[in-house]
């Protein structure tokens, strides 16, 4: 039996767009919309994490 190979994960930061704080972690896996988190280490704005090919896209 082939093994299934697993691309090895690229874990990231998600910015903050507006203070550039650290806020949650993702991976090139993910594709994400209209998910609305509120930025807690620094300047307490709501902002969209939109994630496409991998990349979060301010
Ligand atoms: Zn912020």
């Amino acid at each position: 039996m082939d093994k299934i190979k697993i691309p090895p994960l690229d874990r990231k930061w998600i910015k903050c767009p507006y203070c550039g704080a650290k806020t949650v972690i993702y991976d090139n896996t993910a594709l994400c919309s209209g998910v609305h988190i509120k930025c807690t280490r620094g300047c307490k704005r709501e902002f969209e994490i939109i994630i496409k090919d991998g990349k979060q896209v301010l």
